[in-house]
């Protein structure tokens, strides 16, 4: 009989060591899954000055650190962005900004001078004009962004543009100091891929991962 006692006890002890150390495991896993996924910061960027699309109350704002010549960028805009719009900025619950990053040397910085000189004539022309240059960028790599390029998309957009002005904005480097802004917040949040996106304060690892995007959303929310 205590035999039997015993072996039903040891039975038990090891089955409670059992079921201990797979917690364990999940709970291990998890945190390493979350970990891999986000990365959070003190404060999300400033937004004074920076374009925002949608309700400028949200709660959440989706940052798009960007480059005008980045393939990447294109897709992320194509594939993800207009989800995004869809589900969080058309229905009010985010906003979305956009950052210029300038890892692709002088087009970079010349299409975001024009960006930054559409946003400084006229905010409503700003999102137009984005999402035009994206769709401008061709599909093979070649140098693209010329002055003229950039006065012929803002033509194609409505609401309409001063070209004088934004000839001689591109010219002169009127919006250089928007861009040094920008400049400025892609070095203190250490941004080294583009797009890069964060979700307020918190920065995602895999922009592709719209489940991750939306997860982080909804907990902001
Ligand atoms: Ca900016």
């Amino acid at each position: 009989m205590a035999k039997k006692q015993a072996k039903s006890r040891n039975l038990v002890i090891f089955t409670l060591i059992v079921i201990a150390l797979i917690v364990t495991l999940f709970v291990l896993n998890q945190m390493s899954k979350e970990a891999g996924k986000y990365q959070s910061f003190d404060n999300a960027p400033e937004l004074t000055g920076q374009p925002l699309l949608g309700n400028k109350d949200a709660k959440v704002t989706i940052y798009e650190f960007g480059d005008y010549k980045c393939p990447s960028c294109k897709y992320w805009g194509e594939q993800i962005y207009p989800k995004l719009v869809k589900d969080y900025v058309d229905t009010g619950k985010a906003n979305f900004s956009f950052i210029n990053v300038l890892f692709h040397g002088e087009e970079s910085r010349m299409s975001s001078l024009a960006a930054e000189s559409v946003l400084a004539q006229n905010p409503e022309a700003f999102w137009p004009f984005h999402e035009a240059l994206f769709r401008a960028q061709p599909d093979v790599e070649s140098n693209w962004v010329t002055v003229n390029k950039m006065l012929e998309v803002a033509q194609t957009i409505q609401p309409g543009i001063d070209m004088a002005k934004l000839k001689s904005d591109i010219e002169t480097l009127a919006t250089q100091p928007q861009v040094t802004i920008d400049e400025d917040l892609v070095r203190n949040f250490k941004v080294k891929q583009t797009p890069t996106i964060m979700i307020n304060d918190v920065m995602l690892d895999d922009p592709f991962d719209y489940d991750a995007i939306v997860e982080l959303i909804e907990e902001k929310l």
